[in-house]
């Protein structure tokens, strides 16, 4: 991909530290060529104290949007002029859009997540869902869940309190969804089968992949469906036990690609058409290492 940079270009760039292992890059300047807009995306590594000054001076330098990553996920939020409910939701920022006040906060995490969901043909209505982990990726999923109608959320984690943080919070947000939080070695004290599970801890991502949240088979014979939030490995210990136990199962790729294409269309204004999100999907296992075809 010979990229063509002139007076019309427009710039795209990510906020994090550290920044070097990114993916974004690789996608959003992918979508940009194969759609034939001019825009460009760099990565920006940038120090804690002068997160504000980045900001401020994106929006003197005309550039369009920013993501932003770890570890200033919540920090940037102070840095806005205004915030998507969905943002405000998960307390957390993932894209900035300029408007002519400042930037706007968005999180596209949970729009990847729901779409990721979509496509695997996993419906999240009326049903039980059990999440692993309650980090800032676990908020998106709980929103998620909320969102998506699920009549009970149990939150898992490792740390009982971030489970009983997030639990009030989306029981506040959507008072229909029965939110329950236990510490991880709680699942058995669940009732249900037919569970949906949502593993959002880093546990099992690579090169740590001989690893799962919770390793008894008896929870994953109380599946039917099994999304994993890693991408690396493309099959997860965590997702491995969850098919041989017959359940359905699905890994974090399309999350990533899909919060991405929603990021880039917030910018450019545009639908990005399945079938170029198809060929960004393509190279995206190819930039990870996996095989072409699955
Ligand atoms: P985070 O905020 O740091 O949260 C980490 C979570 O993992 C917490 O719930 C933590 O529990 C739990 N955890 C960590 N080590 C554990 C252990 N040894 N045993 C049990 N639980 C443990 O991270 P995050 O940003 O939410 O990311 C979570 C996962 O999502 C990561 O694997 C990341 O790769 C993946 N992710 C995927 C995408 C995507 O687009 N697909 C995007 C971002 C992240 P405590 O609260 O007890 O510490």
């Amino acid at each position: 991909m010979a990229i063509h940079i002139d007076g019309k270009t427009k710039l795209c760039a990510l906020l994090g530290n550290p920044v070097e292992h990114t993916l974004s890059p690789a996608i959003h300047n992918f979508l940009a060529d194969q759609l034939g807009i001019p825009l460009v995306y760099v990565a920006f590594g940038v120090e804690r104290a002068e997160l504000e000054d980045a900001v401020r001076g994106g929006l003197a330098l005309g550039i369009l949007g920013f993501n932003v990553t770890v570890p200033f996920k919540q920090s940037v939020m102070s840095c806005l002029t205004g915030l998507e409910d969905g943002a405000r939701a998960i307390g957390a920022v993932n894209t900035l859009v300029r408007s002519d006040q400042g930037f706007c906060g968005y999180n596209t995490d949970w729009i990847g997540l729901k779409r990721l969901l979509f496509h695997a043909d996993i419906s999240l209505q009326g049903r039980t869902v059990v999440l692993l982990g309650a980090g800032g990726e676990a908020w998106a999923a709980a929103y998620v869940c909320g969102c998506e109608k699920a009549e009970k959320l149990y939150i898992l984690n490792r740390t009982r309190e971030k489970a009983v943080v997030l639990a009030e919070r989306m029981h506040t947000q959507f008072p229909s969804m029965e939110c329950c939080a236990l510490e991880m070695n709680e699942w058995t004290k669940m009732e249900e089968s037919g569970l949906i599970a949502l593993q959002a801890t880093s546990v099992g991502l690579w090169p740590h992949t001989d690893c799962a949240p919770i390793e008894d088979v008896k929870f994953y014979q109380r599946l039917d469906a099994a999304v994993d939030m890693i991408y690396k490995p493309e099959e997860t210990l965590f997702m491995r036990l969850a098919a041989d136990a017959g359940a359905k199962t699905a890994n974090g790729l399309n999350m990533l690609l899909y919060q991405a294409v929603a990021a880039f269309e917030l910018w450019v204004g545009r639908k990005v058409e399945p079938s170029v999100v198809s060929r960004a999907k393509d190279m995206l296992k190819q930039e990870i290492g996996f095989q072409r075809n699955e």
